[in-house]
Parts: C-alpha cells; sequence; structure tokens
C-alpha cells in the first residue's frame, strides 16, 4: 500500500485556530490509510511521505504546498479544497489538483454528511472549525463570483449529523457553503447544538429573510448566529450589474432581523469595480446611514474584484464583457488565472471614496486572507482607518 499522510492547515490569529479541516468527513478512512498532520504556512512539510493530500482553502496555503513541492519533488501531492478550484497555468510537475467530493475522489466511496473532528491542542485560543452544509451556491448568477461553477448538491446535511468534538475551548462552527439555503435555516437552525457558536454567509433575498423569520424564534440561544452578508456593491444598479439582484432594502430589513434577534451582522464588500456612477456612491452613503441606525456594531471585510478565467472561452468572454475594460494578469509565478480590472482614474477615484465610506462606519477586519494587494495600498495611502482589527475573518 502506497504510504500517505494527510495534511490540514492552522491559520493562527491573537486569540483563535482557525482550522482548514477538509478531511473531517473521511477523519477514519484517512488514518485507516496514512497519517494525519496539522501544518502552519512556513512549517516544513511535516511528513515526507509518497503521497501526500493537502487540503488548502487559501491561496497562501497553496503557494506553500508549491514550495514543499519543489523542496520535495520525489514527494507526490494531491491537493483539493476551494483553493484548488484555479486553473493555473503552470504549477510544479508533481503537484495534482483533485476537486468534487473528497470521500469520491480521495476514498472512491459516497459522498457523506457526517463529521469525525479531532480538535488540535489549542492552549488559550478559541477554535473555528468547518462543517460543510452545501457544496456551491443555489442562487449561482453573481456575474463576479467562482461560488456558481462549484455546485454539486444534492446530499441533505442535517443538525444531527454535526457530532461536536469534544473540547475545553470555546469553539465557533463555520456552517461552510458559499451561500447558507433557506430549506437549511428553516429545518435545521433552530435544532443546531448551543454549547457552540456558528457562523455561515448569507444572500439576504426573500426567501432566506422568510426562513429567517421561521427558524430564528425557535432558536433557543438565536445570539450565537453570526452571518456574513454578501452586499458587495449596497446600490441597486449594481446588484443588478453584478446578477445579484438583491436590493438595498432587502439587505437592510435582513440587518434589522438579525440585529433584532441578536445575531452578529458582518458585510462581505468588493472594492475595483470599474462600472461606478456617482449615483451608486450617493446611494452606498444613504445605505451606510440607514444600516447604522439599525446596528451601529457591523463588522466587515472588503475584498478586490478579481476573477478566475480558465480554459472556458465562454467564461472568458463574458468577464472581458462584465468589465468593459482591460484585464491584467497578477505578478505572481503561479496566480496565472487570477484577473482585475484596469481602472480609469476617475474609477479609481470612485472605489477610493467608497472604501473610505466603509473604513470610516463599519468595523473594518484586517482579513489575513489578503487576495488583492492593491485593496491594502489604497488603504495604507487613502483610508483613515478608525477600526480596524486584526482578527479572524469570523
Ligand atoms: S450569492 Fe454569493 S455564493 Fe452565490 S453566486 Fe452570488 S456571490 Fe456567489
Amino acid at each position: 500500500m502506497i504510504d500517505r499522510a494527510y495534511i490540514q492547515f492552522i491559520e493562527e490569529f491573537k486569540d483563535t485556530l482557525f482550522l482548514c479541516n477538509g478531511f473531517s468527513r473521511v477523519w477514519d478512512e484517512c488514518l485507516a490509510t496514512g497519517s494525519m498532520w496539522w501544518a502552519r504556512r512556513g512549517d516544513d512539510l511535516p511528513a515526507q511521505k509518497e503521497e501526500v493530500y493537502v487540503t488548502c482553502y487559501y491561496t497562501p496555503q497553496l503557494f506553500q504546498v508549491f514550495k514543499w513541492a519543489e523542496n520535495y519533488p520525489s514527494v507526490k501531492f494531491i491537493v483539493g479544497g476551494p483553493a484548488a478550484n484555479v486553473n493555473y497555468i503552470s504549477i510544479p510537475k508533481n503537484v495534482e489538483f483533485k476537486l468534487g467530493f473528497v470521500e469520491r475522489e480521495v476514498f472512491n466511496k459516497p459522498a457523506t454528511t457526517a463529521w469525525k473532528l479531532e480538535l488540535p491542542e489549542a492552549k488559550e485560543k478559541r477554535i473555528v472549525a468547518s462543517y460543510t452544509i452545501d457544496q456551491g451556491c443555489y442562487w449561482g448568477k453573481c456575474i463576479f463570483c467562482s461560488g456558481q461553477w462549484q455546485h454539486e448538491g444534492g446530499l441533505h446535511y442535517r443538525a444531527s449529523d454535526l457530532v461536536l468534538p469534544s473540547t475545553s475551548q470555546p469553539l465557533v462552527i463555520c456552517l461552510a457553503t458559499s451561500s447558507i439555503r433557506p430549506e437549511f435555516i428553516k429545518e435545521e437552525l433552530h435544532k443546531l447544538p448551543t454549547s457552540v457558536r456558528y457562523f455561515s454567509y448569507l444572500r439576504p433575498d426573500a426567501s432566506i429573510i422568510r426562513s429567517l423569520s421561521e427558524s430564528l424564534p425557535k432558536c433557543e440561544r438565536p445570539e450565537l448566529f453570526s452571518f456574513s452578508i454578501g452586499v458587495e456593491f449596497p446600490s441597486n444598479k449594481m446588484q443588478r450589474f453584478m446578477k445579484k439582484f438583491l436590493t438595498t432594502d432587502l439587505i437592510l430589513k435582513t440587518t434589522k432581523l438579525l440585529t433584532d434577534f441578536g445575531c452578529r451582522v458582518r458585510y462581505s464588500m468588493i472594492v475595483g469595480w470599474s462600472v461606478l456612477t456617482k449615483d451608486d456612491l450617493v446611494e452606498a452613503q444613504k445605505f451606510v446611514e440607514e444600516a447604522l441606525l439599525i446596528n451601529k456594531d457591523i463588522y466587515l471585510n472588503v475584498y478586490g474584484l478579481t476573477a478566475k478565467l480558465d480554459s472556458g472561452e465562454e467564461r472568458r468572454n463574458k468577464l472581458i464583457v462584465m468589465n468593459k475594460g482591460t484585464w491584467v494578469k497578477y505578478e505572481s509565478p503561479y496566480y496565472a488565472s487570477y484577473y482585475q480590472p484596469v481602472l480609469s482614474e476617475e474609477q479609481r477615484q470612485l472605489n477610493v471614496e467608497t472604501l473610505k465610506l466603509y473604513a470610516e462606519n463599519f468595523r473594518f477586519v484586517e482579513y489575513f486572507q489578503r487576495n488583492v494587494t492593491s485593496i491594502n495600498r489604497l488603504l495604507k495611502e487613502h483610508v483613515p482607518l478608525k477600526y480596524v482589527e486584526e482578527e479572524c475573518p469570523i
């Protein structure tokens, strides 16, 4: 039998261990066929085996694997997880990506909804771990998003499948999905164990609002939930442009509902749009004022607009049309398939104004996965950050 190692990354923050626990559903299969390891970026390869399976949530973790692959050319690296869902033009020869369910891809077994995670030593830190509740996104139309291309679905994840690992440390479960389904909210949210906190992502459409209105009153402790609302840009024109098709009214209504039940609210915004107008900015200012009247304590993550290009010409055309402009290649040996729009001076100014608006009014969280360096440059050069906090994104 081939000697295997299975590696999962840990991202460490001041008070949090963020586990990228991609092998949780197949824990026992992994142990039966090899050894399990936790690794941090910057570590040397923890186990030199013939085959090393790694789960990567974020691009910097993938780059760590590339470095290991270059240093250990005789080891074969098989990589899965969200960060592997990109077509890179060049990767080390001894790296192979496997997408799809780990059960099927690695063990040739049917996908399950099980959770068999064992936690690493956490000392005094809280632990964040992911429990997958869906693959991809039920909406799947937003033109900037890669979540729409991952949908496999078909499994019915239940609260009762979530068997909590024992720990004396505070535990946060990320209900991992591109966008939580209304059915999960309606049928499962109130059945989850109340000894831990939860985090998930939502698209605040009418069906989500209906489901939350039904489920939150039934939750014994609704204050245990944090939700990240993918606002992206708070104007109705931009919502239509990006095919998210929300309205600012729906977003504010959801913010109010979650706030009334004591849930923590986080907004996720995108900067780097090349089609903003002054009217969008006016609408965004009005939105921010109204959101703050509802909740003074809204957390915020900001991402730079990037797009993933792959070999499908159709998608390539779609992305270029979407931005009506030129795209530049990311400057990195491996980032071959991420592109950013080049902004005109007018668009750059509108994006800076937008970023200032967010940074001055929300609890701006400096997120460790800096996916676009230009945001940080913009922040440093132009934006007085009142609320920057170095913290885990969850
Ligand atoms: S709702 Fe969210 S996850 Fe779904 S396609 Fe849009 S951005 Fe992607």
